[in-house]
């Protein structure tokens, strides 16, 4: 009890600091780095190429050919007010819907991965699901929530890193991964071992989970993707087309190199790094808690492996060059 109420108050904090943040901080100064054309503009990849589409916090549409992966879509970006007072978040229908428009998502998902079960990860994943199909690969504690939330279970893959799941010629291998610390711990930690007799309704229902990361398998290349990590667990995969890192805390940046070289990637997408609070149509705006530049800076200076790139919302780009 004493440890949620901690983590209520370090929560409120984190919210505070990020509501309390009016001024502009947009992708503009990084204009070189940005890669990808609107998402309602892009073509289809064809069977032997793959587009990733930005759809804000850590989502991402994966596509090729005919086949599509939805990871950690969050469009409902729910009023922080109901948070920081206890109330209830729930998924923001006219926000599903003009994400799916921006997005420019296809009528049916193969998969939706889930990288942990925090509302900013999970929360639209069963509706999304609703209208879109699919599996959903997710931890036990995420399996349990998509459940509560009126997933049927015969949709869910809950899964522990080392497994391994295809759908089509898509091989998705389930990775182990740490969440960032924020203010020393982790948010709403705990997990989730049995039903839950009624559906999650405030942030801290939706609790950590088996933190994942993920390495696709997809239209040639090798994408790995995660939502964050800690020095000293380094990503165990190297070698990768795309590395999606989470970069949301500017405090954890030491981590970046130790990632960066692990995976050794072509190109190097830091992600998590927008300020969640803002509704989407505000555009991308850096979250006061990211330091980006500081991650540009130790890419260039320490000459990290891979090109780095930015993507902003709803923008798709198709990953140029033969596979690595
Ligand atoms: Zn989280």
């Amino acid at each position: 009890m004493i440890r949620s109420d901690r983590t209520a108050a370090r929560f409120i904090l984190l919210v505070a600091a990020l509501a309390a943040v009016s001024c502009s901080n947009h992708l503009g100064p990084h204009r070189d780095l940005l890669v990808g054309v609107p998402a309602t503009t892009a073509p289809i990849p064809a069977d032997d190429e793959l587009s990733v589409t930005y759809l804000g916090v850590n989502g991402y549409l994966l596509r090729c050919g005919g086949q599509s992966i939805l990871v950690d879509p969050f469009f409902s970006r729910v009023p922080m007010h109901h948070a920081l007072f206890g109330g209830t978040i729930a998924p923001q229908p006219d926000a599903l819907a003009q994400g799916r428009r921006a997005g420019a998502l296809p009528d049916r998902i193969d998969a939706f991965l889930v990288t942990h079960s925090h509302f900013d990860h999970i929360l639209d994943v069963p509706p999304l699901h609703a209208q879109l199909g699919g599996k959903i690969v997710t931890s036990e504690t995420g399996a349990f929530l998509c459940e509560a939330a009126g997933t049927p279970r015969p949709a869910l893959l809950p899964s522990s890193p080392g497994a391994v799941h295809r759908f089509g010629p898509t091989t998705v291998h389930v990775l182990s991964a740490q969440h960032v610390l924020v203010f020393g711990t982790v948010p709403f930690p705990g997990e989730i071992t049995a039903p839950l007799s009624e559906a999650p309704t405030k942030p801290k229902d939706w609790v950590l989970g088996t933190p994942l990361a993920f390495l696709v398998e997809m239209g040639g290349r090798r994408i790995y993707i995660e939502s964050g990590g800690v020095l000293g667990s380094p990503p165990p995969v190297s070698g990768v087309d795309l590395a999606i890192v989470g970069t949301a805390l500017g405090g954890q940046s030491d981590r970046y190199p130790e990632a960066a070289r692990a995976l050794s990637a072509t190109y190097v997408l830091p992600s998590h790094q927008d300020n969640f609070v803002r509704p989407l149509e505000d555009g991308f705006h850096f979250s006061p808690l990211s330091d980006f530049p500081k991650i540009k800076s130790l890419h260039c200076n320490e000459r990290l492996p891979g090109q780095l790139v930015l993507m902003d919302y709803f923008h798709t780009w198709t990953l140029p060059g033969p596979p690595k």
